[in-house]
This record gives C-alpha cells, structure tokens and sequence, in this order.
C-alpha cells in the first residue's frame, strides 16, 4: 500500500477510489442494507470528505465507517410527525393513520410474494382490483365493488369509463373544488365527458335536472359538499328523489360521497354521507375515498351496480389508476376492524373522533406537569379540533390541549418541524398549542422530549 505521506500538502490523505471501496467487505454489507444507489452516493461524500482533508484517515476500514454513519445519520426524506393540530385527517400529514394491525398486514405482505393477482381457488390470474370485493357487498349491500389508487381515481374512471363523449347533469352547487386542485369541471373534462349545469348555486330541484336532458345524456353526478357547508335560502333534492328521476330517464346516478362513511356517525361526522344509505336510497354508483372517514389506507372505493363495476373493470384507464398491495392489504385489515364487535376503537381515526373531552384534559394536565418540572411553562387549554380532509366542515371538535408561552412562535414551530422527532403544532399570538386529540398513545414521550428540547431553558 502505497504511504499517504506523498501526498501531504494536498489536503489530506490519499482516498481509495470510488469503486474499490464499493467492493469492500464492509462497504458490500452496506449496499446490502442500503441500496447501491444510496451507498454510492454517501461513498462518494466519503471519498470528498478525505480530499478535502476533513477526514483523519483515508483507509478503507475508517471510510466504511464513515460510510455507514452517513447512512444511518441521513434523515429519512419521509418521516413520522406528532400531529398537535387536533384535525385528525390532516392532508398534510398523510390523512388516516393506519390501525396497528393494518400497518402490520401492510409490512408483512410487503415483505414477501401475494395473491395480489393471482385467483387461489383456481390457480389462474387474479384481479387486485376486485379481491377486497366481497367484503365491501357484505359489508355496504351493494351488487359490486372495485378499488382503485384513490377518491379522485374512482371518479375519473367512472366519468371516462360511462360518460365519456356524453353529457353529464350537474348541481350549480356541486361543481365544487375539492382542494388539492381537485374540481369536479375538471375533473369531468379530463374524462372527456361534458359538463351540463343546472339549477343555481343555491337551489335545484329535480326539475332542474329533467328539464336539461337530452339524447345525449349519460348520467347525473351528486358531489357531496365536503368542505364548506351552505345554510340559508337554499335547495338540494333528496336522494331518492333525484335516483327516481335518473332511472326515469333511463339514466345513471353516480355519487361522489368524498368521505364514506360505514359505521355509525361519530361526533363531528354527522353530516357525512353513510355508503349503505346512499345505495339503498338508490344512487347506482358510489365513489369515495379509503383514508378519510374509514380510516383506511389511500384508496378510491367504486360501488355499486354489478354491470357498471364491470364496465370500469374493462376500461383501459383501471390499469392506470390501480392500487398496490400495501393498500389493498391495509384496506382489507381496516375493513376487518370495522366489521368485528368492538373492532372501531382500533381504528385510530375513530378512536380520536370520539376521544373524550375529560380524557384529553386529564392528558393535557398530566403532560403540562411533565414539562413545568423541566422548566417548560406549559398551561392546559381548551381547543378546537376538526375531523378534516374536507369532512364536515362546521362540524368543530371541542378539545383540550396545553399551551406554551413564547415571544416567537413562528420560529418555535419551525423548529419543532425541523427537530428529531418533528411535531407539528397551532401558533398562536404568544405562544404555541399542542392539541391533545391527535397525538397517539406512545407517542407522549417523544412529544415532550421535542417541547424541552426546542423551549426549555437553555443548558
Ligand atoms: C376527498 C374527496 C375526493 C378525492 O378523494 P381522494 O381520495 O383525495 O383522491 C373526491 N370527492 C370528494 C367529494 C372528496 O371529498
């Protein structure tokens, strides 16, 4: 081996190269763990670090060393955060936390080969996108089911799949934006189906709806207002009502119920749609998402009548927009939850809609203690929380929570973003507010770690 004395003066020692360390046994097991591209890339930092002269040691045993810590010390560009928002399906935040047991269906299946389209009982292909079908019939009533990549997902794909080159009724009211940029006009556009409006922004009767159709109309399309609420002079046809009217005509109605929601409504959920209702009122195809209400993983749910399933099913578009194991496996576990007796409070976003208010105080007294005898000034307070992710606005969730003074609390909130475990919190003038209703069991201990570590008195 050559001596590193030659190169004295340069910096530093001389560095092997790039592609003799990556064959260093050391270096070998790190591509096994990491990923060749990421252990690559943290090598080459390595390498910089040794021509640089900030390294002592430009041996191969040191540098995999180096190697390694790089690799580990490297945050993750995805990351868990302690949501002390209150709104418990926060977009931001990746909406539903997964039940425990969901997670575990999910890294289990993940970490081998499934059915995923493979038919057990004749050993024949499968099809992802009807294997959770039998237990949504069972579960919602309805003749089919289809699960695709998400909410958006399964209205694009019903609008192409039976609407397109044909026109499509549409409440003035309805022709909403979702958020995220998600607008139904759009939305109907890029199916290539057409928007047909009727009635006003504030009232349409089914009148409206009947007088607009034409040969060619496919279908009349119900949003369901997700986030905002309109009160006063205004006017919506039932449900039945407007299914009466549709199959009158001949005619299809599909509706976008956004949330869905299977189980009875918990607090602040009130005005959401239930699934097996909307079918029984006789809507003929039912889209909605899996990681708001149901609090499952992301996923677009269609169902409905057996013959228009069977159409999306065809339709090119489905291979587009198809789900992947992960949330199919979660889907089904959540699912599961929610059929067993007893089986909801496993779900975290129905345990924290119907967390107790004399709970959450006791909580937040418990952690305010905690910090005041580590020289935080922590107070309980009173809060207001939401279910979110466009659900029931309007609908607050009264909440506890602990606030802590501070002159910036701007600054405060970034650094608890920016801290090892990151938490988001409320800024409020003078201070900041955690809200209890959102931090999960066994997270406690990191979130006070976080509030000393960013507010306590400096060491
Ligand atoms: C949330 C929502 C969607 C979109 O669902 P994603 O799962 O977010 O794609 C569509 N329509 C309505 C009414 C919604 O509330």
């Amino acid at each position: 081996m050559r001596s590193h004395s030659d190169i004295a003066g340069t910096g530093g020692p001389r560095p092997p190269a790039v592609g003799r360390l990556l064959q260093h046994p050391d270096v070998v097991v790190l591509i096994a763990r990491h990923g060749r591209a990421a252990t690559t890339a943290a090598v080459k930092t390595a390498v910089e670090e040794v021509r640089a002269g900030m390294s002592a040691s430009g041996e191969g045993r040191a540098l995999a060393q180096r190697v390694a810590q790089l690799l580990d010390g490297s945050p993750r560009q995805l990351r868990r955060v302690i949501n002390g928002t209150g709104v418990v399906i926060h977009t931001n935040l990746g909406r539903a936390p997964l039940a425990s047991r969901a997670a575990a269906r999910a890294a289990d299946l993940a970490a081998g080969y499934s059915n995923l389209e493979l038919d057990l009982r004749t050993g024949r292909r499968g099809d992802r996108h009807s294997l959770l079908a039998d237990i949504l019939r069972r579960m919602v009533g309805v003749e089919a089911a289809m699960v695709v990549n998400n909410g958006a997902a399964a209205v694009l794909l019903g609008l192409t799949a039976l609407c397109r080159g044909r026109e499509v009724l549409v409440s003035r009211g309805e022709a909403i934006e979702i958020g995220g940029g998600f607008r139904i006009p759009d939305i109907l556009r890029l199916s290539g189906a057409k928007l047909v409006e009727v009635g006003t922004t504030n009232r349409t009767r089914v009148s409206d709806y009947e007088r607009a159709c034409t040969p060619r109309t496919a279908a009349f399309l119900r949003v369901h207002q997700s986030n905002f609420r309109m009160t006063g002079f205004t006017e919506r046809p039932r449900l039945p009502d407007l299914a009466a009217a549709a199959h009158r005509s001949g005619l299809h109605l599909l509706e976008d119920v956004g949330s869905g929601l299977l189980p009875p409504a918990p607090a602040g959920a009130a005005h959401e749609v239930r699934l097996g209702r909307s079918w029984a009122e006789g809507a003929d195809l039912i889209f909605c998402s899996g990681d708001k209400l149901l609090g499952a993983s992301q996923a677009g749910l269609v169902l409905g009548r057996a013959e228009l399933v069977e159409r999306l099913h065809r339709h090119p578009l489905a291979r587009a927009l198809r789900p992947d194991k992960l949330q199919l496996a979660a889907l089904e576990e959540t699912l599961r939850c929610i059929e067993e007796p007893g089986g909801l409070e496993r779900i975290p976003v129905w345990a924290m809609l119907r967390a107790d208010a004399r709970w959450l105080r006791r909580r937040s007294e418990r952690w305010a203690e905690r910090l005041r005898r580590v020289g935080v000034p922590a107070e309980v307070t009173s809060t207001e929380g939401a279910a979110g992710g466009g659900t029931t606005p309007g609908d607050p969730l009264p909440s506890y929570g602990i606030h802590i003074p501070c002159p910036r609390p701007g600054m405060v909130r970034r650094r608890l973003l920016a801290a090892e475990t990151a938490v988001l919190c409320l800024e409020r003038p003078g201070g900041i507010v955690i809200d209890a209703r959102c931090v999960l069991p066994g997270e406690d201990g990191s979130l006070l770690a976080a509030l000393a570590a960013v507010l306590g008195p400096a060491k």
